[in-house]
C-alpha cells in the first residue's frame, strides 16, 4: 500500500468519525464514502490515489474561474500582508468600499448590506422589507410570498419562504406561514401554452393573491429565471416583468434571490437585467468570492435606506454578524469582478454556453432523458427512472468516470465552471451518456 493511499484511507476514517457532513445521511457513507480530496486545479479535484475528477457543477454552484485560480490567489495573498478582518460596525476598511460601489453599479442599487452566505443574505432582505414597513408605517405589513418548488437556503426564516419538501417538511412547526404562489416553470404548459403563456397565467395568480393580501403582505421573493435547488426549473423573464409590476401597483417588495443565478450564469451578470427589472432588493453569494471564501450581501434602493436614515437606534437596521463585510472576502470578490472584465466573461459564455449545448444534442436525444433545458451556464434534464436511488447511484458512476455531477433527484444538471474548454465538454457528455447506458 502506497503512502498516498494510506493518508486517503486515514482522512476517510477520521472525516466519518469527527465531521458531520452537510446534506448526508451519515449512515450512508458506510456503502459511498465521501471523497477526500487532496488539491484543486482549473476545473479538476484530485484525490490522494491519483484519480481527477471534472468539476461539472462549480462544487455547488460557487466556483466561476476554476479551483487555485492564479488571479484570486495573488488578490487573496496581497491583501493578508495589509488586512485580514476588521469589524464593519465602526469600522471600514478599502476592499468592502471598493466592493461596495463596483456593486452598485453593476445592479444599479446603491446600499449593501453583508453577510457570510446565502441563507443570511436571505434572512436580511426579509427582515429589511418588514423593518421597512413597520419603520414606514404600515407595521401589519409582516408576511411574505414565496413560489412552489423555490429555495432560499436553510435557517428558519429562509426556509419559511423555500418549498423543498425533503428540506422543509421536518421543520415545517419552527416555520413562519406564508403563501405560495404557482411557478411559471414552463414545464407547467397546457397542450398548446407557450413558456411565456406559462409566466402570464402565473402572474395572474400572482395577482390574485396581491388584491386580497397586499395589506398584510411585505415581500415577494422569487429565484429570477432559474428555481435551481428546487430542480433547475427554467421560466419566461415576462413573469418577472408582470411581478415588478404587480408588486409595484400593490405596494409589496420584489427580493431577487440571485444567489444562485447572479454572476453570469443565467447569461447577464444579474438574472434580472432579462427581463429588464429593478428589483427592491438583490440577494447574492455563492460565485461572489469566486467560490474562495463565504461572503453575501444584500443590496437594496435608495428609498429603502432612507426609510432607516434617523436619530432613532431602533428605526436603524441593528442585524450584524461577525464577519460582515470581511476584508479577505471582498478582496476575492473584487478579483471576481476584475476577471469579468478583463476577460469580457459574459459574452465569452455565450460562446461556451453554445458549445456545450450543441454537444448536448446526444443527451437530449437519449431515450432515457426527458425535458432537456439550458438557460446560460446551467443545463438540466431529467432521467426516466424506477430506481429510488438513482441519484447517488450515478453520482458514483460519475465519480467512476472523473465527473463531478450530484443530481436533485431524478434531474441531471450541469453547472461548470466559466473556463470549461471543448475537450473537456466532450468528456463530460461522453461519460453521462455511458452512464445513461449501463445504469437502470
Ligand atoms: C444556495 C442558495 C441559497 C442559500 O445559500 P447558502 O450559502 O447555502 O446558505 C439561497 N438561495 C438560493 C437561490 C440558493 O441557490
Amino acid at each position: 500500500m502506497s503512502a498516498q493511499l494510506s493518508q486517503n484511507q486515514d482522512l476517510l476514517s477520521r472525516t466519518l468519525r469527527s465531521v458531520w457532513h452537510p446534506c448526508t445521511q451519515m449512515k450512508h457513507h458506510e456503502r459511498m464514502p465521501p471523497v477526500p480530496i487532496a488539491r484543486g486545479n482549473g476545473m479538476w479535484l484530485y484525490d490522494f490515489d491519483g484519480n481527477r475528477y471534472l468539476d461539472a457543477i462549480s462544487s455547488w454552484w460557487v466556483n466561476l474561474f476554476g479551483h487555485a485560480n492564479p488571479r484570486i490567489n495573488a488578490a487573496l495573498s496581497g491583501q493578508l500582508d495589509r488586512l485580514e478582518h476588521v469589524m464593519l460596525a465602526g469600522f471600514t476598511h478599502e476592499p468592502v468600499v471598493q466592493l461596495s460601489e463596483r456593486l452598485a453599479v453593476l445592479t444599479g442599487l446603491s446600499h449593501s448590506f453583508y453577510g457570510s452566505d446565502g441563507a443570511s443574505a436571505v434572512e436580511i432582505a426579509l427582515k429589511m422589507s418588514f423593518h421597512y414597513w413597520k419603520n414606514f408605517g404600515r407595521p401589519q405589513k409582516t408576511a411574505f410570498l414565496s413560489l412552489k418548488n423555490g429555495y432560499h437556503g436553510e435557517t428558519v426564516g429562509a426556509l419559511s419562504v423555500t418549498d423543498v419538501p425533503l428540506f422543509r417538511d421536518t421543520y415545517a412547526a419552527l416555520l413562519q406561514r406564508t403563501t405560495q404562489l404557482p411557478s411559471p416553470d414552463w414545464r407547467n404548459a397546457r397542450p398548446g401554452e407557450s413558456s411565456e403563456q406559462v409566466a402570464i397565467r402565473a402572474a395572474s395568480a400572482l395577482e390574485a393573491v396581491l388584491v386580497e393580501q397586499h395589506e398584510r403582505t411585505a415581500a415577494l421573493i422569487v429565484e429570477p429565471l432559474v428555481q435551481a435547488a428546487g430542480g433547475m426549473a427554467m421560466y419566461h423573464p415576462r413573469y418577472l416583468r408582470e411581478a415588478r409590476a404587480l408588486c409595484d401597483r400593490h405596494g409589496v417588495h420584489l427580493i431577487a434571490d440571485e444567489i444562485a443565478v447572479g454572476y453570469g450564469r443565467t447569461g447577464s451578470f444579474l438574472a434580472c437585467e432579462q427581463a429588464g427589472i429593478r428589483p427592491d432588493f438583490v440577494c447574492l453569494s455563492k460565485g461572489i468570492t469566486g467560490g474562495y471564501l463565504p461572503l453575501s450581501v444584500t443590496l437594496t434602493t435608495d428609498e429603502v435606506y432612507r426609510v432607516f436614515y434617523d436619530d432613532e437606534m431602533t428605526r436603524g437596521f441593528l442585524h450584524s454578524h461577525s464577519y460582515s463585510g470581511n476584508a479577505l472576502a471582498c478582496r476575492a470578490a473584487l478579483a471576481v469582478l476584475d476577471i469579468f472584465e478583463d476577460d469580457a466573461v459574459i459574452a465569452g459564455n455565450l460562446a461556451r454556453s453554445a458549445q456545450l449545448t450543441s454537444r448536448c444534442a446526444r443527451i437530449a436525444d437519449h431515450p432515457r432523458t426527458r425535458q432537456f433545458r439550458n438557460t446560460g451556464m446551467i443545463w438540466a434534464f431529467e432521467i426516466e427512472t424506477t430506481d429510488p436511488q438513482f441519484a447517488r447511484k450515478f453520482h458514483g458512476h460519475a465519480l467512476d468516470r472523473g465527473l463531478l455531477l450530484r443530481p436533485l433527484g431524478n434531474t441531471v444538471y450541469l453547472m461548470p465552471p466559466y473556463i470549461m474548454e471543448e475537450e473537456q465538454m466532450e468528456m463530460l457528455v461522453a461519460g453521462i451518456c455511458a452512464i445513461l447506458d449501463v445504469t437502470d
